[in-house]
């Protein structure tokens, strides 16, 4: 059977593990946004400080993970159902089998209400004030089980890689080559929410554990990669766009 091949279970183990990485992050979306609504109800009528602070900083949150939430889960659905039509073979590509219409539905996800580029610029406010890091930062500083102490590094890794290449961004101050690598940027933020939620998912229940370690051993090298690319300032493509395209 063909998924006794490593190059395709791989697939499979990737399309499994990135639908559950996007679950989480809309999910985690969706309860931020349930908690706004709740606290603005709260606080028609009331003058406390503390959920107005509250409210201003669940509403930012809410900003940054709902385009994140799009990006993610519409983009991964694209890359899942491409290896799907490539596991079926030729197969795939014929219309006798549901995957090549999984594949048309899916590709429109990442075009029709806001396309991923307009989710990108949406996200960016809240990734550059900081706003993500801060969250992260205080999902970081749970006392996680010992069994999950190398994930917890990991974690930490990560949000150490997303702030620092944060303030790099804002030490440039050069707004071309911010949006010319704020793809890479929202890509390394969304990464690193699901490295940080599907550990909590492994704190509240063993059984998560294998999930959390594929999430994170897939999404390490990438945060590491697209934080070196940012971070080297290469400013060909920008300079040289007209002679490139
Ligand atoms: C099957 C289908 C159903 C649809 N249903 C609806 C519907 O029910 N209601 C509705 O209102 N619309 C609907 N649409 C329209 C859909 O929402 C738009 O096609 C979508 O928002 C993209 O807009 P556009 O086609 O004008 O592309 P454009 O906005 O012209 O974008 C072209 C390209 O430029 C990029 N781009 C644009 N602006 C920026 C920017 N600031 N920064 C970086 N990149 C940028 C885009 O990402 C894209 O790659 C539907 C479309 C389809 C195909």
């Amino acid at each position: 059977p063909i998924i006794e091949f490593p190059q395709v279970y791989d697939m499979l183990a990737r399309m499994k593990s990135e639908t559950q990485a996007a679950r989480a992050i809309t999910y985690e979306a969706s309860r931020l946004m349930d908690l706004r609504r709740i606290l603005e109800r709260r606080q028609e009528g009331s003058r406390d400080p503390a959920l107005r602070s509250r409210l201003k900083e669940v509403s930012a949150l809410t900003s940054v993970l709902t385009p994140m939430a799009k990006a993610y889960a519409s983009e991964m659905a694209v890359r899942a159902a491409y290896d799907a039509i490539q596991i079926h073979g030729g197969a795939g590509y014929m219309r006798e089998f549901p995957v090549e219409r999984l594949w048309r539905d899916a590709r429109i996800t990442t075009i029709y209400e806001g396309t991923t580029q307009l989710q990108v610029v949406g996200a960016m406010g809240g990734i550059l004030s900081g706003a993500l890091s801060q969250y992260l930062a205080q999902k970081g500083e749970h006392d996680y089980r010992p069994e999950l102490a190398r994930l917890a590094m990991l974690a930490r890794e990560a949000r150490e890689k997303l702030s620092a290449t944060v303030a790099r961004l804002k030490a440039l101050n050069d707004r071309d080559y911010t949006d010319y690598v704020s793809r890479r940027l929202v890509d390394m933020a969304c990464d690193c929410l699901a490295v940080h939620l599907l550990l909590d998912q492994a704190q509240r229940d063993a059984a998560r554990t294998l999930p959390a370690e594929k999430v994170i051993s897939e999404a390490l090298p990438r945060i590491r990669m697209q934080a070196d690319h940012i971070a080297a300032g290469d400013k060909l493509t920008i300079e040289r766009r007209a002679d490139l395209l």
